[in-house]
């Protein structure tokens, strides 16, 4: 998506992967300044083990714990996260335009990985109310007391465990949006379906789903059958890459050029392999 990007408006650069193992990281990110390169996308488990190794890193992705996108700027690297912002970016798009109504609204988040934290995080900024879920209810309490320790009330954040059923049901009927952020009914478990009760899927809940191979979850399409609006996580994956491209070159990326990389890329059944941007 960045190259389609890159080429649509006729820039010099290229974005390439590198594959680096865990205890070359350190020599790897020393290295940009001196090879020009201008940033970096970084996967787990390298956008945990970054953070010691940055010049600087932004509140917002020292508060989530980890680091998707690094920017050198004058040898010096700037550690951030666009995660939240490639979550939020399509809740501003006309059709959902949820973005300007989130604050005091409900919304319930399932699963409190890497992906939970970035999307918690910007929730609770935004002003939303969230009841978050998680099959390890020990992860998704830490989860809510790293947004406690970061100075947001108790009110913004409730934790309720899988089972049982009918406190879990309650809460989806009373939310404006549910975003589904665990690994469940990723390609190749494509027809695994969240523990969640369908049931209590409305036709007033937005259903937003992170996994983005495939671009139609299950999940999603049971929504669509019960009259749920739904975002698929493509969107997020391409808004998050717009953001890094924003930060990186300071130009605003064309969005739907990103997106049709990316859905082609799918659709040939490739992988999206790790990778870091160079100059
Ligand atoms: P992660 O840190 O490993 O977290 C995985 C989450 O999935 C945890 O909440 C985990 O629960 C839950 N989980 C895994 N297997 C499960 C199962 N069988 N049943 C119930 N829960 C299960 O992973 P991540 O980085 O957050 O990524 C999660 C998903 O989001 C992936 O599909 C990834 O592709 C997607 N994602 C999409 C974007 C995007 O731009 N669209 C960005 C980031 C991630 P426990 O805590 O109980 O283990």
């Amino acid at each position: 998506m960045h190259n389609a990007a890159i080429a649509a408006l006729g820039l010099n650069f290229v974005y390439v992967p590198f594959e680096v193992a865990p205890e070359a990281l350190e020599a790897a990110i020393r290295s940009l300044p001196a090879l020009g390169i201008v940033g970096v996308n970084l996967t787990i488990p390298h956008k945990i083990r970054v953070l010691p190794l940055l010049d600087e890193v932004e509140p917002n992705a020292m508060a989530i714990g980890a680091v998707n996108t690094v920017c050198c700027r004058n040898g010096k690297l700037y550690g951030c996260n666009t995660d939240g912002a490639g979550f939020f970016e399509p809740l501003c798009a006309i059709g959902t335009k949820l973005a300007d109504t989130i604050r005091g609204e409900q919304v319930f988040v399932l699963g409190a990985g890497g992906a939970a934290r970035s999307v918690v995080f910007r929730l609770v900024q935004e002003g939303a109310r969230v009841v978050l879920a998680n099959r390890s209810l020990e992860r998704a309490q830490r989860l809510a007391q790293d947004v406690l320790d970061a100075g947001y009330s108790a009110d913004c954040l409730r934790v309720l465990p899988l089972e049982p059923i009918a406190p879990l049901a309650e809460a989806i009927a009373d939310s404006r949006m549910l975003v589904q952020t665990t690994r469940v009914g990723m390609h190749p478990d494509i027809e695994d379906l969240p523990s969640l009760p369908l049931e209590a899927l409305h036709p007033g809940l937005l259903v937003y789903d992170l996994v983005y191979n495939p671009v139609e979850t299950r999940l999603l399409r049971e929504a669509e059958k019960r009259g749920c609006q739904t975002l698929s996580g493509v969107r997020m994956l391409v808004g998050q890459g717009a953001e890094s491209f924003r930060l990186w070159t300071g130009i605003s990326p064309p969005i739907e050029i990103m997106e049709a990389a990316v859905l082609a890329n799918l659709s040939n059944g490739n992988r999206i392999p790790n990778k870091i941007a160079v100059s």
